[in-house]
């Protein structure tokens, strides 16, 4: 289970995101198999170097971007290609490379298992759900690989984001052994932290994820951000903070925006007008643009209560109660004010 698992990928790339503008376009059209030979067709393709590829015990790879990002908003494509092998016919992947794709991975989402180490392995191995990694909390240096990452694994669910929904088509998913949370009297949920050597371990492996799919910030979700009425996970101390200010890695607000938008709301009465139905609606459409999944319902309705708490476990730790106070309505404006939707 530890040892490593063959990675369809490279470890290592000379990585190209330089637009391919002026590469010409293929004056090659279709001829007759009887009139035009092989080579003849070979001469007409564009006059650009054609991406290399690589061979790798079997396994062969585009070593270089060779998208345009010009086309249809493609950012990157390289790595390993799975091809056809028809009986009796030849596959060539070097005559025509496309320019118009690019990769399939646009989400990173994070998860906790809410279970020990060695249940985790099982579970995530052995039943109905997984995810492309597991981060252990054993303190060695393993991170385990459980799928592709060129395969779908079963981590988001039912799952949403701005315009995209069903994101397992679309993501990475990193799962971190951690024990989730148990119920006071009260019903408030309280959680477990992480380790350092986890949080690290994470950091560098989002990281390697992001900069290789080219990831965009918005996209590295926690799995409550993607479900927020089934999930709580990777829950309030999973410090996306530490994660922005150390690794650049996903969203956070600038603090001078939040402290403009809190003079603002509580220049007014705030907890005047929490219950009238235009605030709500507010809030509603401000939680939606932003990106998550939710009915404009124009009520504090237990759907839009756990968005805000969802909202609250990634950007406002400290009190994740599902209100919408000042302060989260702040964090909320500054967040949708640096990453507004394109
Ligand atoms: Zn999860």
């Amino acid at each position: 289970m530890r040892k490593t698992l063959y990675i369809i990928g490279l470890s290592a790339f000379v990585f190209s995101c330089t637009p391919q503008q002026n590469a010409k376009k293929s004056s090659y059209k279709p001829k007759s198999p009887v009139s035009q030979p092989k080579t003849a067709i070979k001469t007409q393709t564009p006059e650009k170097p054609k991406p290399q590829i690589t061979n790798d015990h079997g396994v062969e790879f585009f070593t270089t971007n060779i998208a345009d990002a010009t086309k249809n908003d493609n950012t990157a494509s390289y790595g390993s290609i799975v091809s056809a092998k028809p009986a009796g016919y030849k596959v060539v992947k070097t005559y025509f490379p496309a320019i118009a794709q690019n990769f399939r991975q646009r989400y990173l989402i994070l998860h906790y298992t809410a279970l020990p180490d060695e249940k985790s392995i099982t579970v995530l191995s052995q039943q109905a759900v997984s995810a492309h990694y597991l981060v252990n909390n054993t303190g060695d240096n393993e991170i385990y690989q459980l799928v592709d990452e060129n395969k779908r694994s079963y981590h988001a669910g039912v799952s949403s984001w701005r315009n995209d929904k069903n994101l397992n088509d679309t993501s990475i998913g990193i799962e971190i052994v951690n024990a989730g949370y148990t119920a006071d009297a009260t019903g408030k949920k309280l959680f477990v932290p992480f380790s350092d050597d986890q949080v690290k371990k994470v950091a560098a492996l989002a990281k390697d994820i992001i900069t290789r799919y080219q990831i965009p910030a918005t996209n590295v979700l926690a799995h409550s951000d993607i479900a927020p009425t089934r999930k709580q996970d990777p829950g309030p101390f999973f410090p996306w903070k530490k994660l922005y200010d150390q690794y650049q890695i996903g969203m956070w607000y600038d603090e001078a925006s939040k402290q403009s938008y809190y003079d603002l709301a509580t220049s007014t009465d705030f907890t005047a007008k929490y219950n009238d139905p235009a605030f709500i609606s507010s809030v509603q459409t401000q939680l939606q643009k932003f990106g998550y999944g939710l009915d404009l319902s124009g009520k504090w309705d237990d759907g839009t209560k756990k968005t805000i708490e969802a909202f609250q476990y990634h950007f406002r730790p400290q009190n994740y109660d599902g209100i919408m106070d000042a302060e989260t309505w702040s964090i909320l404006q500054a967040l949708s004010l640096k990453y507004p939707v394109k």
